[in-house]
């Protein structure tokens, strides 16, 4: 087990492709890292040269105490599983398990032994004698889990092994990595693009946009306190919602003034970000989380300050909850980053940024009682606690001195 650490690590291909440019990131001994970020953003770049299987252009990777840039990937002690699993069909599960211990020339009862323990953690044991076309996608899964483990490596590297599997199988699968992982306290390197994937997994995740790392944080952290617009749309399912606002003072209170809406700040939230004194009479973007936004009939004293107006589109009723999606009188902000996420997730609608200039589709998770109706005209609560702010210029978010 080891630490991995890059440091201004940059990989441009030979046709001038710049896939991850000045990556500085520690992953700690026995931690759990997720790469995260939409399709082409560099991760599995990132990965494959932690693994040596893309040649390091600029910076240093250490793992452990060792600089491996110029280590073959056999010499960099670390064990890889892929999105294909890359099983030889031909050979058994025990021999698939087996087979680089074997290229190690490990000896054979040792062979066994560790075979034989990781068919036992992975609920294999029924299975051994079997081809790999013989197994559901879940158990090939496994065995391509199992040879990685059996080789005892300092590091675990993983390039969306869960991809090829079925919903239902893939948060059973997700669970288990996850227990054997802290079992076996090897630290681990984890590629997805699927950000629940990424939140639910990781001890921390790091979020890649165009080669660049934009945070590394514990899932939470990155929820409460994302470090820009990117970050804050592409974490949270259904995302953030996004408008153009203003910072008035009124009467010496101060309030966000979004197109005919009007929510006033409340000193909680001016104390948590005190920058935001800075931005009075200026333009910002103001974010709001789904469920920071409640059916004003059931929010009674729960409500927390704010309140909009909006006019009912769409009420998707999930037992539990009830996704809400209404129109406002509001500008949607849409900046690059914005833009960015919505092609990712397969348009701009993903974001509320949709409709004429001032109208604006936001989500609202109610709760499961709320009645609203489509077309009915309803006011919202905001919990004024909770909003976010970013900067229009530069799309980070404005917190304070304590970050
Ligand atoms: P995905 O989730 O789609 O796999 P990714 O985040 O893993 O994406 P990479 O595969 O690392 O992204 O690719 C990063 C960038 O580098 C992309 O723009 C890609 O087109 C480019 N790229 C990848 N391999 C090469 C190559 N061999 N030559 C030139 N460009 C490449």
């Amino acid at each position: 087990m080891a630490e991995v650490a890059l440091d201004d690590v940059s990989k441009v291909y030979p046709d001038g492709t710049r896939a991850v440019d000045g990556m500085d990131l520690e992953v700690e001994d026995g931690e759990f890292m997720v790469l995260v970020g939409p399709s082409g953003c560099g991760k599995t770049t990132a990965l494959r040269m932690v693994a040596g299987l893309e040649e390091i252009s600029e910076g240093t990777l250490r793992i452990g105490d060792r600089i491996v840039n110029d280590l073959t990937p056999r010499e960099r002690d670390i064990a890889m599983v892929f999105q294909s699993y890359a099983l030889y069909p031909h050979l058994s599960v025990y021999d698939n398990i087996a087979f680089s211990l074997k290229l190690h020339k490990v000896p054979k009862a040792e062979i066994d032994k560790r075979v034989r323990d990781a068919a036992r953690i992975l609920d294999l044991e029924p299975y051994l004698k079997r081809k790999p076309k013989a197994l559901s996608g879940g158990q090939r899964q496994r065995v391509a889990m199992g040879r990685a483990i059996v080789r005892q490596p300092s590091a675990f590297l993983m390039d969306e092994p869960l991809s090829n599997l079925d919903a239902k199988l893939r948060v059973q699968m997700r669970a288990e990595i996850s227990e054997l992982q802290r079992n076996l306290g090897v630290t681990t390197i984890y590629v997805t693009h699927d950000q629940v994937e990424a939140m639910t997994m990781g001890d921390r995740v790091a979020v890649m946009r165009k080669g660049e790392l934009q945070q590394a944080a514990e899932p939470q952290e990155l929820y409460d306190h994302p470090v820009n617009l990117f970050v804050a749309g592409f974490i949270g399912s259904p995302a953030m919602n996004m408008l153009e606002a203003t910072l008035q003072r009124d009467n010496g209170a101060m309030k966000v003034v979004t197109g005919s809406q009007e929510i006033p700040l409340g000193e909680e939230t001016l104390g948590q970000r005190p920058a935001l004194r800075g931005y009075e009479g200026r333009q910002i973007v103001l974010g709001i989380r789904p469920e920071d936004l409640e059916d004003y009939r059931l929010a009674g004293d729960a409500a927390h300050g704010g309140k909009l107006e909006g006019t009912v589109t769409l009420r998707e009723a999930l037992g539990a909850e009830i996704m809400v999606h209404f129109t406002v009188d509001a500008p949607a902000a849409i900046t690059e980053d914005v833009k960015e996420l919505a092609e990712d997730l397969g348009g701009v609608d993903r974001l509320g940024a949709r409709g004429e200039e001032r109208s604006t589709t936001m989500v609202g998770r109610f709760g499961a009682r709320s009645r609203v109706k489509s077309g009915e005209q309803i006011d919202i609560a905001v919990d004024t606690r909770q909003l976010h702010f970013f900067d229009v210029d530069t799309g980070l978010g404005i917190y304070g001195d304590d970050g």
